[in-house]
């Protein structure tokens, strides 16, 4: 019943009509967890009509939160134990213990586990019994798009998958969950733990965060160590970055080269490919395999565990970067930084 040998490659979509909110209706769902997605599913669920109970720790700063947004909170523990569907909204790297010591003594048969991202499932670092029903239903959009979409009508696309289907329900339920968080108002496409995780995975570290930051840090030096002025270096190879990505997610790569000039496009389409090369693209599958292979999980899990000190190290790296300290100033001279930071959309993480 597991579907780790599944791949989607004509994905399905579903919308608003395809989902059945009775399916969940009369259900409680404990929403573990009050951050990004904690705050946005647990706000729209109660919205939708669904008994919500958040679970949150003694001490958490959190609770005040929750509560003054109108919502019953408990301890992830007495929650798990009211509740037919605990939807895991907790950090990745903390869900484990809060699985062992919280849901998992307060699982009963025909329960559901409902998560956000596969990485826990997929790597096994969380192992459900076999009577429950584990379920992800992951808004592609940080916590606070989920929730000001939902008041204002509108829908966050999301993505569907089933790991275990213990009642033989674990599909429709995943369904109206997503549509009571408002993802089938916009469109819910099927996946599987796998290919979420493991897309996620690849994404974030060739693409979106790592490949893009590591693009603009050498494109930045190349200038520099050049001997072109900083500030120039950081307009050219980072400020601008914003301009052609707003074009490409409009109108996909096409609405960006029709904007720039035709000199932009022909450079581009000549020379892209000699920097981000064959090379580059073998790194790209070395990537993939140790996402693929568990290597990199099991590296994560162990710099957890080890109190992260590979981690820290290249945090504060990356912080101590020239880039930094020269953005930090010019962005401080100009007014368009103001209307940024205001935006709460220009701080919102990449789903990672
Ligand atoms: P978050 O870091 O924003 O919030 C987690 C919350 O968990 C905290 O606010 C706190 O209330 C609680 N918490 C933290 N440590 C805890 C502990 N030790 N014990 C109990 N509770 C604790 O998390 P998030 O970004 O909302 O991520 C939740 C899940 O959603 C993850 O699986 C993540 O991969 C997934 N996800 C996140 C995004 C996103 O944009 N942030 C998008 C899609 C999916
Ligand atoms: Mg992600």
């Amino acid at each position: 019943m597991t579907d780790d040998d599944t791949q989607t490659f004509d994905s399905t979509v579903y919308y608003d009509d395809d989902a059945d909110e009775e399916a969940i209706a009369h259900k409680t769902v404990a929403v573990l967890g009050y951050g990004s997605q904690g705050h946005a599913h647990a706000q729209n669920l109660a919205d939708s009509g669904v008994d919500v109970i958040v679970g949150l720790r003694e001490g958490s700063s959190s609770r005040a939160a929750a509560e003054s947004d109108g919502l019953r909170v408990e301890t992830p523990a007495d929650a798990a134990a009211e509740a037919d569907i605990v939807s895991v909204l907790v950090p990745d790297t903390v869900q484990p213990d809060v699985y062992e010591n919280a849901v998992e003594p307060n699982l009963e048969a025909g329960d559901t586990l409902q998560f956000a991202h596969g990485f826990n499932i997929h790597y096994n670092q969380i192992q459900p019994p076999e009577n429950v029903d584990v379920t992800m239903v992951a808004p592609k959009s940080p916590g606070h798009l989920v929730r000001r979409n939902y008041e204002n009508d509108q829908g966050t696309p999301g993505l569907l998958a089933v790991y275990q289907d213990a009642t033989g329900h674990a599909h429709d339920e995943g369904l109206a969950y997503a549509a009571a968080i408002g993802c089938t108002r916009a469109g819910v496409v099927e996946t599987s733990f796998r290919e979420e995780t493991e897309t996620d995975l690849f994404g974030e570290q060739a693409v979106l965060c790592g490949g893009v930051t590591s693009l603009v840090k050498q494109g930045y030096e190349t200038l520099v160590d050049a001997g072109y002025s900083p500030e120039m270096a950081y307009f050219e190879c980072l400020n601008e970055l914003k301009l052609i990505v707003d074009l490409m997610y409009e109108g996909g790569l096409g609405e960006m080269w029709d904007s720039v000039s035709d000199t932009a496009e022909y450079g581009g389409l000549t020379q892209g490919d000699v920097v981000v090369d064959e090379h580059a693209r073998e790194n790209m599958e070395e990537v993939l395999e140790k996402v693929q292979n568990g290597q990199f999980a099991r590296e994560w899990i162990a710099e957890n565990q080890a109190g992260r000190p590979s981690y820290t190290q290249l945090r504060t790296a990356e912080k101590n970067h020239e880039i930094e300290a020269v953005g930090e100033e010019l962005r401080g001279l100009f007014s368009w930084e103001e209307s940024a930071e205001d935006d709460e959309e220009e701080s919102a993480e990449v789903t990672a």
